[in-house]
C-alpha cells in the first residue's frame, strides 16, 4: 500500500483537514542532522515548530543520539517533561518570561535559561532565588553583524531578542553578578532557514568568531555555546530537506581554531533546529469545498486554510506560504484558498493543480513544521484539524501503522473564570 493510498484512507476515516505525520521520517531527519554535524555537538529541538508529543518523544529517543528541548512556555515545558526530558536536557528561551512561568520552570527542574537582557536575567535570578537554587544562563546576543555569505541582514537591527553585541560590554559586570544565576555561556540565533550550505557555514563561522571575541571582552565563562541554527526544509512545497556534506568538516575546523577544548566539552557546542527535524514528516490532507471562477481566475476553496497551516504568514507577516500540491496530474493554475472570511486566507496563488471538484482531496507535502500550533485556529471558530501519527509497522515493506490520533484542544466556548472583584 502506497503512502498516498494510506493518506486517502486516513482522510476517509478521520475526515479533513487532516495532518498525517510519519515518525520514520522524523527519525530519519534526526539521524541526518546528527550526521551532518561534528560528533558531540548537541541538538536542541525548537518545540515551536511542532510540539506534538509523539514527535517530541521520537526526537528525544534513540537509536543514536537524541535531541534536547528548546522551549519558551509552560505549555512546552509540560510537553517536554511528559516526553521524558529531564531539566538538564531543556533550554528555556524567549523574550517575555513571566515570574510565574520562571518559577514553574525552576520547580520543574530546569537549570538552563537563555537571557535576552539584563532585566530578563534578573527575572530568571529572582525565580531561582525564590526556589533556593542557582541556574545556568546563556546570554543571548543580538549580533551587530552577520557573515557576508549568509545574506542575513540583521546588522544593527533593534530587536526584543538578545543583548546588543555592541553595548553588552557596558553591562558585563552587572550580568556577571545577578543573584541566583551563573553565566554559563552565550547563545546566538541569527538565522532561520538558511539559503544554502555556504550561508549556513558562513553564519556559524561568524557566530563562533563573535562569541569568542565577546567571551574575552565580557570575561564570562564559556561552558556552553549555542550557535543557533538555520537548517532548512521545504515548507508546504514539494522537495527534500537540504544536505550539508561540508558542514561537519568546516565547523570542526572553525571550532578547533577558536575553541580548541570543544571536543572535550569545553565549551559544549549546541545548535537549534525546528523545521529541519519535523518538516518533511507531515502531510496536510484537505478536501475541496468548492471551485469558482472570478474574472478569469480559478479559486479552489479548501476546507482548511490559514486556520490549519501557515497562520503566521496568513496576515502577510512571517513565513510566507506558497504551497504546492502533491495530488493527481497537474493541468491548470488556481488560487488555493481556505474557508475563512478574510482575503488573507490564501495558501498559494497560481498553484499548478489537477482539475479539481468539490470532494476531491488535495495533499500538501512537507507540512510537519509550523502547522496547527502556528496557525489561526480560533479565528472563525472552525474545529482544529485531526493529527494522525503513523510509523513503520515493522514488516519492513513500508507499510504503516497508526500510532495516535489527536487534535489540539481548542474551544469555541468561553469558559467563565469568575466575576471581577
Ligand atoms: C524559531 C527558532 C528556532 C527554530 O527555527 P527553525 O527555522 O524552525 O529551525 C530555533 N531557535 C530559536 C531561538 C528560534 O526562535
Amino acid at each position: 500500500m502506497s503512502a498516498r493510498n494510506s493518506n486517502e484512507e486516513l482522510a476517509r476515516t478521520y475526515g479533513t483537514p487532516l495532518y498525517v505525520y510519519d515518525l520514520s521520517r522524523v527519525r530519519a531527519a534526526r539521524r541526518d542532522l546528527f550526521r551532518w554535524l561534528p560528533e558531540g555537538v548537541e541538538v536542541y529541538y525548537a518545540f515551536k515548530a511542532n510540539p506534538h508529543p509523539d514527535l517530541v518523544r521520537a526526537l528525544r529517543e534513540g537509536p543514536g543520539p537524541g535531541c534536547r528541548a528548546e522551549i519558551s512556555s509552560t505549555g512546552e515545558l509540560a510537553t517536554a517533561l511528559e516526553a521524558g526530558h529531564t531539566g538538564e536536557e531543556i533550554l528555556y528561551t524567549g523574550p517575555g518570561k513571566t515570574p510565574g512561568e520562571l518559577r514553574e520552570a525552576v520547580r520543574g527542574g530546569l537549570r538552563r535559561f537563555s537571557a535576552e537582557s539584563l532585566s530578563d536575567l534578573e527575572h530568571i535570578g529572582a525565580a531561582a532565588v525564590a526556589e533556593g537554587v542557582v541556574v545556568d544562563c546563556l546570554l543571548r546576543i543580538n549580533s551587530a553583524t552577520a557573515s557576508a555569505a549568509s545574506g542575513v541582514r540583521m546588522t544593527g537591527k533593534a530587536s526584543q531578542f538578545g543583548i546588543d553585541s555592541e553595548t553588552v560590554g557596558d553591562v558585563a559586570a552587572a550580568l556577571r553578578n545577578v543573584p541566583g544565576t551563573s553565566v554559563a555561556g552565550l547563545h546566538l540565533f541569527s538565522q532561520s532557514n538558511a539559503a544554502d550550505e555556504e550561508a549556513l557555514i558562513g553564519e556559524f563561522r561568524h557566530t563562533i568568531e563573535t562569541a569568542t571575541r565577546l567571551q574575552e571582552e565580557l570575561r564570562v565563562p564559556l561552558r556552553m555555546l549555542d550557535i543557533g541554527g538555520g537548517f532548512t526544509a521545504p515548507y508546504g512545497r514539494v522537495g527534500d530537506r537540504a544536505a550539508y556534506p561540508k558542514l561537519a568538516g568546516e565547523l570542526s575546523a572553525e571550532l578547533d581554531l577558536r575553541l580548541p577544548g570543544w571536543r572535550e566539552g569545553r565549551p559544549r557546542i549546541a545548535v537549534e533546529s525546528g523545521r529541519y527535524l519535523v518538516g518533511d514528516s507531515g502531510t496536510l490532507v484537505t478536501s475541496v469545498s468548492n471551485v469558482k471562477e472570478s474574472r478569469g481566475r480559478k479559486f479552489v476553496i479548501l476546507d482548511g486554510g490559514i486556520n490549519v497551516f501557515g497562520g503566521m504568514s496568513g496576515l502577510g507577516r512571517l513565513l510566507p506560504v506558497s504551497v504546492q500540491v502533491d495530488t493527481g496530474e497537474p493541468t491548470e493554475q488556481a488560487s488555493l484558498v481556505g474557508p475563512l472570511c478574510t482575503p488573507g486566507d490564501v495558501l498559494g496563488r497560481d498553484v499548478t493543480v489537477p482539475a479539481l471538484a468539490p470532494g476531491d482531496l488535495v495533499q500538501i507535502p512537507n507540512t510537519g513544521a509550523y502547522g496547527p500550533s502556528a496557525s489561526l485556529q480560533s479565528f472563525l471558530g472552525r474545529p482544529s484539524p485531526v493529527e494522525v501519527v503513523i510509523d513503520d509497522d515493522g514488516s519492513g515493506d513500508g507499510s504503516k501503522v497508526v500510532v495516535s490520533v489527536s487534535r489540539i484542544e481548542r474551544s469555541r466556548t468561553y469558559t467563565e473564570r469568575g466575576a471581577a472583584a
